[in-house]
């Protein structure tokens, strides 16, 4: 052998890894993982002992739930990987998702659902003796937001990469979510969440992937020869924008999209100079000032927090995902701008990220150089919105002179577009009070910036989430734009993800109806309407009311755990878990449980039907009236389940902090829904939508997504009562009391005196709640209590014949495909996207 061919050889036996290049021997490739259980318990070993440092003898849960976790993504990162490259391949329109909500939950039974992992990871586990359903209640419950608005987010996520659209998530990456809710003396009680307390391990860190984003300062105008004058923005102050990813595993591991949020860093952690002088704390200010707008989710849930830190996290995480997003564009599309809309999307979920349309303006013009009419041109073609509430409270506005000191250039610039806009009017020849309508600047109470005109004006599209609340956006807030713009509204009824809603949280039915239709269901849920013709079938009934009895028995073995209450699982569970809000009427529920605690008693000769009725919800912390409605539900829960004389018939529970993964407990477990809104009042509602699919009845009011479950459901399985949302503001206009119908209905009269006098708490504590009854009755409480007690009544005797209850509820179950977020986001995809699916 030469001397040179020696020492080639010897080199690659002690070549440091760094030399390899010199040496011809083809880079390594990672083998993508394989699925069967030998290989899954192979490496959850490996990553507990390589990835954790523990041994399997005597790792904790939490390492295994670490180790399986890790193990998986692997799976996710295999199919991620090969999603992203087939990203850049087919140039396929992005759909780009902004919410400052995701409530996501828990992730792993997702992803081992979806990826088909079920029987592989409880074989791997079993070799090691653990038990793969303890771990996955071990793992955080990622809160990113505070109800509905939040999860429809995180389901859409879901659907995007299930029905195979290029999405991206952008939102914020908080490190306290939605406040953890104890009950202590029967109050409510705060205490901060703390979801990143063990670390995350489905996050990536992208470093790499960071903007600047500024606020304050000044903007000059900079004029050289020849050229229009320029604006420059200098902020006083600036901060980093860093991104941390989230795979989003679509069914079958077909598609894993990117759930992309920011995190905000000081661009110099520690200020040297004032440390090296003595002033340690601050030295460290800044840091802290630049890293708080991320630390922590507003908790007010339609309802305007209006505070500057709320406005700042909304800029700063739009900013980012801009800047991400034009950055993108311009690296895959040869520097070109002008074909931004082609190939990107970008869905505004409510009027948080509305700043957006200004921002978008700023980096055109004044980064790029784009013209001022193109660049609105590409800003309308990109944006679409979605409005969540006609609410006014929850209507964004801010002070023109914070968003003039915050954000000036955005603030000139929205100036300017409501200068186009009033033109616009003019021409068509709008008058006065109609052009101050659709101004953006509100000139009333105190000049304000009008949030949600901002994105309806800088979008192409703007939609409501229900038949019923779009048609009464295009009457109320948006009645003149909606003149002006007759084109631009359209519906878009919310979904849940049939996923997480029936596979993952009701294995029971999703075995069940396998069994009985075949599993082509799991692939389109369109399919599980082939159980309809079982409703009327003996046999398959009785299968599907022992899967929810099975359900319910889950549930009160919680109850009893976490309340110390035994509550009977062959009683009807009568529940009613959402955020706690007037509108919402929880109220109306508790006045007709105590009601109902009355006359048990006192007619002992009707055929009552057992009942355990069930609550959860967070409140507000600055929400009173919300508090005092929690407070009332645990006092009413106290004395009723402490009374003998209606210990058969009547139980009430509420349970402590409401979140994902306890409806995830809750809904396959419910024989009756309450979604018992004030008409009018609830955009549109999805909880309603997990119930009815779980196999629960529905008892509700003419609002919301409950129109068009009627329609689907029929209306002999479903209970519709009480005021239309045009009877309700017929009667807010007219400004009639509740006084009149609480003294002609006893029922409803010795509840509230009960309430009042003090049986539940002390006398007085619930006169707030009362008085407004018979006040001006805002919220249709004693309007509306009649027809709600007649139909709960109703539902009584339906509940004696099981036949006909099973029936109804195994048509709901079989009915409810429509309201699949896969449908709603095919929607979006081709009537306000122009996106293909199935890349
Ligand atoms: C579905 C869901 C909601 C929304 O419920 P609504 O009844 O539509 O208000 C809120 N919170 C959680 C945790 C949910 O899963």
């Amino acid at each position: 052998m030469s001397s040179a061919a020696e020492k080639s050889r010897r080199n690659s036996e002690t070549a440091a890894p760094e030399d390899a290049g010199d040496v011809a021997v083809a880079a390594p490739k990672p083998t993508p993982r394989r699925n069967d259980s030998a290989s899954l318990a192979k490496e959850i070993a490996e990553k507990l002992t390589y990835a954790i440092g523990k041994d399997p003898a005597t790792a904790r849960r939490h390492d295994w739930l670490e180790a399986v976790t890790l193990a998986v993504r692997d799976r996710i990162v295999d199919h991620w990987l090969a999603s992203n490259s087939r990203n850049v391949q087919s140039g396929a329109k992005r759909v780009c998702y902004l919410s400052m909500e995701f409530l996501i939950g828990r992730l792993l039974r997702d992803a081992i659902i979806n990826l088909g992992l079920s029987e592989a990871v409880r074989d791997a586990l079993s070799a090691y003796d653990v038990d793969i359903d303890l771990l996955e209640t071990l793992e955080p419950d990622a809160a990113l937001g505070n109800g509905g608005l939040g999860r429809l987010a995180a389901c859409f996520a879901e659907s995007m990469a299930s029905v195979g659209i290029q999405g991206f998530g952008y939102g914020i990456r908080y490190v306290h979510g939605f406040f953890r809710q104890e009950i202590v003396g029967g109050e409510q009680v705060e205490l901060p969440e703390n979801w990143l307390a063990h670390g995350n391990p489905w996050e990536f860190e992208r470093r790499e992937r960071s903007f600047e984003i500024g606020f304050g300062g000044k903007v000059t105008t900079i004029e050289e020869a020849g050229k229009p004058p320029r604006q420059v923005w200098r902020p006083a102050e600036r901060i980093l924008a860093v991104a941390y990813d989230t795979p989003v595993v679509g069914w079958k591991g077909t598609r894993v999209n990117t759930l992309r949020l920011w995190s905000a860093q000081a661009l110099d952690p520690i200020l040297l100079d004032a440390f090296n002088s003595g002033d340690h704390i601050g030295a460290l200010l800044e840091a802290n000032r630049a890293q708080s707008i991320t630390q922590v989710l507003y908790p007010a849930d339609s309802h305007l927090a209006g505070q500057e830190l709320r406005l700042r996290q909304e800029f700063f995480f739009s900013s980012a995902s801009l800047q991400d997003i034009i950055r993108h564009h311009l690296k895959r599309n040869g520097g070109d701008l002008s074909t931004l809309p082609d190939k990107v999307s970008i869905q505004l979920n409510d009027t948080h990220p509305a700043v957006s349309v200004a921002e978008m303006m700023r980096l055109l013009v004044d980064v790029h150089g784009l013209g001022w009419d193109e660049s609105w041109d590409i800003t309308k073609r990109v944006f679409s919105y979605t409005n969540h509430t006609l609410l006014p409270e929850a209507l964004e506005t801010w002070p023109v002179n914070l968003f003039e000191r915050l954000l000036p250039r955005q603030m000139q610039i929205i100036y300017a577009i409501n200068a186009q806009i009033i033109r616009e009017a003019t021409q068509k020849g709008l008058d006065g009070a109609k052009v101050s309508a659709i101004s953006l600047i509100d000139e009333g109470s105190g000049r304000r910036v009008r949030m949600g005109s901002l994105a309806f004006v800088g979008s192409h599209a703007i939609n409501g989430v229900s038949a019923l609340h779009t048609e009464l956006m295009k009457k109320t807030v948006f009645n003149q734009f909606h003149e002006l713009y007759p084109e631009r509204i359209q519906n878009k009824t919310n979904g849940v993800t049939p996923r997480r809603w029936l596979l993952e949280c009701n294995p029971g039915l999703t075995d069940l109806v396998t069994e009985a239709i075949g599993p082509g269901f799991k692939d389109d849920i369109t399919k599980i309407s082939g159980i309809d013709k079982l409703a009327d079938d003996a046999g398959f009934r009785e299968k599907f009311m022992a899967v929810k009895l099975a359900n319910k028995q889950r549930l009160a073995k919680t109850i009893e755990e976490r309340l110390a209450i035994t509550v009977d699982p062959t009683a009807m569970f009568d529940v009613q878990v959402k955020r706690i809000h007037e509108y919402k009427r929880q109220f109306l529920n508790l006045v007709e449980t105590v009601a109902l605690y009355d006359q048990i008693r006192s007619h002992p000769e009707i055929a009552w039907q057992p009942r355990v009725k069930i609550f959860a919800g967070k409140a507000a912390p600055s929400y009173a009236n919300a508090k005092q409605i929690i407070h009332l539900a645990n006092d009413v829960a106290r004395v009723i389940n402490a009374d003998p004389s209606v210990q058969n018939l009547l139980k009430v529970v509420f349970l402590p902090n409401y979140n994902v993964s306890l409806a995830e407990l809750i809904m396959p477990a419910a024989d009756l829904s309450e979604q018992i809104s004030t008409a009018g009042l609830e955009a549109s509602g999805t909880g309603n939508m997990k119930f009815a699919l779980n196999g629960a009845l529905t008892i509700g009011t003419l609002d919301g997504a409950n129109v068009e479950m009627l329609e689907h459901i029929g209306e002999d399985n479903i209970f519709i009562f009480g005021l239309t949302a045009a009877e309700v503001a017929a009667r807010r206009a007219e400004g009639q009391s509740g006084r009149e119908i609480i003294d002609a209905s006893p029922i409803l009269k010795g509840a509230l005196d009960s309430i009042s006098h003090g049986v539940f708490g002390e006398p007085g504590r619930y006169n707030n709640l009362v008085d407004n009854l018979y006040g001006n009755d805002w919220w249709m409480i004693a309007a509306d209590f009649e027809a709600y007690w007649q139909t709960q009544r109703r539902l009584d005797a339906l509940w004696q014949d099981s036949d006909a209850w099973g029936t109804k509820a195994v048509r709901n179950t079989a009915r409810m495909a429509w309201f699949s977020s896969d449908r709603s986001i095919r929607e979006y995809a081709k009537d306000i996207w122009d996106a293909p699916t199935s890349v």
